[in-house]
């Protein structure tokens, strides 16, 4: 039996955190299944950089066809 949570070896007897390895594995999961339960659902928030103007300096540079 492992941990679902740390994938570690768990003792199943006498282990008042099963299926969990530890207390702390048991609370982190049942934290973890709160916050999924108080997930508000909406647009994600995804960090949307500044698209910066693209100046291409080396436009002017180059060789001049037209002369
Ligand atoms: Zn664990």
């Amino acid at each position: 039996m492992a941990c679902p949570l740390c994938h570690r070896p768990t003792a199943w007897e006498g282990n008042p955190w099963r299926p969990f390895c530890s207390e702390r594995c048991q609370l982190t999961d049942l934290g973890t299944w709160a916050a999924e339960q108080y997930r508000v659902p909406g647009p994600n928030l995804l960090m949307e950089l500044p698209t910066e103007p693209t100046q291409d300096a080396d436009s002017d540079a180059g060789e001049r066809s037209n002369d």
